[in-house]
């Protein structure tokens, strides 16, 4: 027996639990199950162990997911300070309203990449040489806390280089920019990234070159013994993260520390020139920079905290603030320009996604108020990126509309995952409808310049061209006409724009379309001056 009897009426707005409970309705003729909305939740990427929805899950978990229910007791399994957010994501007002279909696109990708065996995993420590070279971890969050990972998602590789941007973020935070740039520059150093080599000011060009790094670490709780700076530190990783604390690689940092002649030298070349702020330890700092280097996690963990770059600095699966927006905005600009080595500038251009890879083979990419995305693939290429995750990420950028400068150009063929593909384009039909009906023809022509197709039909097969003939607005008739859509689109009840004007009695348009009636393909028509 169908629930529908548990319905309130359509027309009530009802509670915010009634309405999701009306949803679900829609997806099954007979009965509403938990199972449903657990499917919906998931697809849109919302894990279980969400503590956004610790409550929803909890209740969720404790009921029979086959068993029907009725809008009671769906009221009674939503927490309400949960709702909202299950709101979103039955409403489509997620960031990424088609999680799947996004999550679908990223595991083609994923999957290609998989191929490549190229490159070589980097071997100057013996704790990187022995990494297995074929793992290929993926892990995606969303600004909205959507997530998904793929490959080697559990296995934690140590962040190396990609920590870079949390040093510095951290000390524009602690100092602010202007005392941070007094030390450490921001133009691409177009050297490789451990080069011995200062800029005209005697300063690291900037943060994302292990000098600059250095000189970030020195600005972090300098006066503080070293336990209470790497702990400081460990806490923001977890903050960022969402909660769970990075790990640490006590063998990669000895043998970093231990093999580490020129980042030695890189200090004391600092210290020659005066970069350092007054009182700064060398060893101290050298070491503190060689633990960040070996903090390690997984691709899931990496992505929430690309993912909170990506939301400004507030970590989306807590709402916590953890970083200030300006320190983000820092922290992207330079990324942007200084992320991937000696491949920076390249990878600016044909990508345009804010970055940072380590010699780990990971990769760290900020799609700014969208998304944060991990990868993991040890094997590198010449410039020391990630193989595969520089091949990713040029095919993400060929995928989906997320360069910086992507909407300077017309091209249909890149997706934007942030708008729903069928809201758009029933945003379209739906907007040129109205605009026919209404007889604007102004508004007709500003739809075609931005390149909308005004032959769409909506959900009924209703067209601009039947609601202009209904109304008996001539001028948008001829104006839709002269784009050279067909004549006679039939709706789903099978009328023309000729029908329509006939019932309506609309005798100009019945004389104009009567003249094209029968003429099979494009209704195109001369137009004598007067018409024009
Ligand atoms: N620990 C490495 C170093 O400072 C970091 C290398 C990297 O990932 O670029 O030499």
């Amino acid at each position: 027996m169908s629930n529908i009897s548990h319905l309130p009426t359509p027309d009530t707005n009802g509670s915010v639990a009634e309405r999701l409970f009306r949803s679900l309705v829609g997806d099954s003729s007979e009965v509403v199950t938990i199972g449903q909305l657990v499917r919906i939740l998931e697809a849109s990427g919302l894990r279980r162990d969400d503590r956004r929805l610790r409550s929803t899950w909890n209740n969720i978990d404790q009921t029979d997911a086959a068993q029907p229910i009725d809008a009671d007791e769906f009221e009674r399994i939503l927490a309400p300070e949960e709702s909202v957010l299950v709101e979103r994501a039955l409403s489509g007002h997620l960031i990424l309203p088609d999680f799947a279909d996004f999550r679908t696109r990223l595991t083609e990708i994923f999957e290609r990449c998989r191929e490549d065996r190229s490159g070589a995993v980097a071997s100057y420590i013996p704790q990187l040489a022995r990494v297995e070279p074929d793992k290929f971890g993926l892990g995606v969050c969303s600004v909205d806390g959507q997530q998904f990972s793929l490959g080697d998602d559990a296995d934690r590789y140590c962040v190396q280089s990609t920590c870079k941007p949390m040093l510095y973020a951290l000390a524009n935070e602690l100092h602010g920019r202007e005392t941070v740039h007094r030390h450490v520059g921001r133009e691409p150093s177009g050297r490789s990234f451990n080069e011995l080599t200062l800029s005209h000011a005697g300063l690291p060009h900037n943060p994302m070159i292990n000098a600059g790094a250095i000189m970030s670490a020195s600005l972090i709780k300098p006066g503080e013994p070293l336990a209470e700076r790497f702990d400081y530190i460990v806490g923001k990783w977890r903050d960022m993260s969402g909660g769970t604390a990075p790990g640490f690689d006590n063998a990669v940092f000895l043998s970093e520390k231990a093999t580490a002649d020129r980042n030695f030298a890189l200090a004391y070349f600092m210290r020659e020139n005066g970069a350092f702020a007054p009182g700064t330890d060398l060893m101290e700092t050298l070491d503190f920079y060689f633990q960040c280097c070996s903090l390690r996690l997984d691709v899931r963990q990496m992505s929430v905290i690309a993912a909170t770059l990506a939301n400004g600095g507030v970590c989306p699966l807590t709402n916590e603030r953890v970083l200030g927006a300006e320190s983000v905005r820092n922290c992207l600009s330079l990324m942007y320009s200084c992320g991937m080595y000696d491949f920076s500038g390249e990878f600016a251009f044909t990508v345009g996604i804010p970055a940072k890879s380590g010699v780990s083979g990971a990769l760290m990419l900020v799609i700014p108020g969208v998304c944060g995305i991990a990868l993991w693939s040890p094997r590198l290429d010449r410039c020391g990126n990630s193989v595969r995750g520089v091949r990713f990420a040029e095919e993400l950028a060929q995928t989906f509309a997320f360069h910086s400068y992507a909407s300077m150009i017309e091209d249909a063929s890149l997706i934007d995952p942030t708008a729903s593909q069928s809201a758009r384009r029933a945003d379209v039909s739906g907007h040129a409808c109205a605009a026919a009906a209404s007889g604007d023809v102004g508004e007709l022509r500003r739809l075609v310049a931005m390149g909308a197709d005004l032959s769409q039909p909506d959900y009924d097969g209703r067209t601009a061209l039947h609601l202009a003939a209904c109304e008996g607005q001539v001028n948008a008739l001829r104006f839709l006409l002269g784009l050279g859509f067909a004549a006679e689109p039939r709706d789903r009840w099978g009328n023309t724009p000729l029908d329509d004007a006939k019932r309506e009695g609309r005798k100009p348009i019945v004389e104009l379309l009567s003249g094209l009636a029968g003429k099979s393909g494009t209704g195109k028509v001369k137009r004598s001056r007067k018409a024009a």
